[in-house]
C-alpha cells in the first residue's frame, strides 16, 4: 500500500484565538495518522491567512518554524471562506496526493478525519463530512440552512444537505475541480458537479472552540445569493413566465373591456387605458424575460466550465500496461 502525502487546508481569518488548540488537535491527528503509516511524513497543515487584520498571520509564522508540519499561506487581502479554500486548494494540489479542508474552529471534529483517509484508501475520490445533528447550531442559523438547503433542490442544485466544506478530495478530483474556471465558484456546488466514486462520514458538529463566527447573518444572505445565481437561471425563467402569464391575462382584459365598451356606458378614456395597461405591461415583461433567457444563455457559456469528465479510459490503460511491458522486457 502507498502512502499518501496528506494537505489539510485551514482557512483562517481573524482566527488568533483558535489557533494554538487547532494546531494542537490537528498535529495529534497527523502524528497519529503518521506514526500508523497511513499517510506519509511529508503531509502538512496548511493555514491559509484570508487577509486577517489581527495576529494570525504571526501566529502561523510562528508555527511554520516551531511545527514540522505547519505551512502557510497569506492572501493579500480578505477574499472570503470560499477564496481562501480555493487558493489553499490550489495550492495544495501540486505537492499532495489528497487534501481535507476544515475550518480553523475546530467545530468541525477533527477525528472524523481518519475515517476520511480510510474512505481514501478504499479508493474514493471525494469524502463528505456530513454533520449528523445540529444541535450546537443556534436554531436560526439551523433553520434558515435547511431552507436552503430546500430552495436550492427546487432550483435544480445538487448539494449534500449538511455537509458544509469538510471533505477530502483526491488529487485526481483537484485536478478536475482546477478546470472550473468561474469567478463565482460556489465550492458545495461545484464539488458534487465532479462526479467519481465518493462517500460520506459523519460527525457531531461542535461549539465553536473560541471567537466569534466570520458569517454574520449578511455573510450568510450574499453566500446564499451567491449559491443560487451562480448555478441557476431558474429566477429569469421566472420572469418569462409571468410574462408569459401577463400578456394572457391581459389578452382575456382585452377582450373584456372591448365587450364593456361595445354594450354598457363606460367613461371615456377607460377602454384604451386598460388595454394599454395589461397589454403593454405583460409584453414589457415578456420582453425582459425573453432578454434574460439570452442573458441567461451568456452567463452559462462564459463559465466554461467542462463539459465531460472520464473516470476511466480503457484505451489509455491499456497503452499503460504495454508500456510497462516493454519496459519490463
Ligand atoms: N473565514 C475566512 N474568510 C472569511 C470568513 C471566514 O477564511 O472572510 C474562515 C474562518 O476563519 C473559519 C471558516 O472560514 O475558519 C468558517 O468561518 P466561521 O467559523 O466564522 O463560520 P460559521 O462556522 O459560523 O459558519
Ligand atoms: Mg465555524
Amino acid at each position: 500500500m502507498n502512502v499518501p502525502v496528506l494537505t489539510i487546508v485551514v482557512p483562517c481569518y481573524n482566527e488568533e484565538e483558535t489557533l494554538e488548540e487547532t494546531t494542537k488537535e490537528l498535529t495529534r491527528v497527523m502524528e497519529n495518522l503518521v506514526s500508523n503509516k497511513k499517510i506519509s511524513s511529508e503531509s502538512s497543515i496548511l493555514y491559509v491567512d484570508d487577509g486577517s487584520s489581527d495576529r494570525t498571520w504571526e501566529i502561523v509564522e510562528e508555527k511554520i518554524v516551531s511545527n514540522i508540519y505547519v505551512q502557510g499561506l497569506k492572501l493579500s487581502r480578505n477574499f472570503g471562506h470560499q477564496g481562501a479554500l480555493i487558493a489553499g486548494l490550489e495550492t495544495a494540489k501540486d505537492f499532495s496526493d489528497c487534501v481535507v479542508t476544515i475550518d480553523a474552529d475546530l467545530q468541525d471534529d477533527v477525528d472524523a478525519i481518519y475515517q476520511f483517509i480510510d474512505k481514501y484508501q478504499e479508493g474514493y475520490e471525494i469524502v463528505y463530512g456530513v454533520r449528523d445533528k445540529r444541535d450546537t447550531d443556534t436554531a436560526f442559523k439551523r433553520n434558515t440552512a435547511l431552507w436552503f438547503y430546500k430552495l436550492m433542490e427546487k432550483l435544480g442544485v445538487k448539494l449534500v444537505p449538511n455537509h458544509a466544506d469538510y471533505r477530502l478530495m483526491s488529487k485526481r478530483a483537484l485536478d478536475e475541480f482546477v478546470k472550473y474556471q468561474e469567478e463565482n465558484l460556489f465550492l458545495r456546488g461545484i464539488v458534487p458537479l465532479l462526479g467519481f466514486k465518493t462517500s460520506k462520514v459523519f460527525y457531531n458538529r461542535k461549539e465553536r472552540f473560541a471567537g466569534e463566527s466570520k458569517y454574520p447573518l449578511k455573510k450568510m444572505i450574499a453566500f446564499a445569493f451567491d449559491g443560487i445565481t451562480s448555478f441557476s437561471v431558474a429566477p429569469i425563467r421566472f420572469v418569462s413566465f409571468l410574462g408569459f402569464l401577463l400578456v394572457l391575462i391581459g389578452i382575456l382584459i382585452a377582450i373584456y373591456t372591448l365587450f364593456a365598451k361595445l354594450f354598457s356606458f363606460t367613461t371615456s378614456g377607460w377602454t384604451s387605458l386598460m388595454l394599454s395597461i395589461w397589454i403593454v405591461g405583460g409584453m414589457q415583461l415578456l420582453a425582459i424575460g425573453i432578454i434574460g433567457e439570452y442573458i441567461g444563455k451568456i452567463f452559462k457559456e462564459t463559465k466554461r466550465r467542462p463539459r465531460y469528465t472520464i473516470e476511466q479510459n480503457s484505451f489509455l490503460e491499456k497503452r499503460k500496461g504495454q508500456i510497462i511491458d516493454f519496459i519490463k522486457k
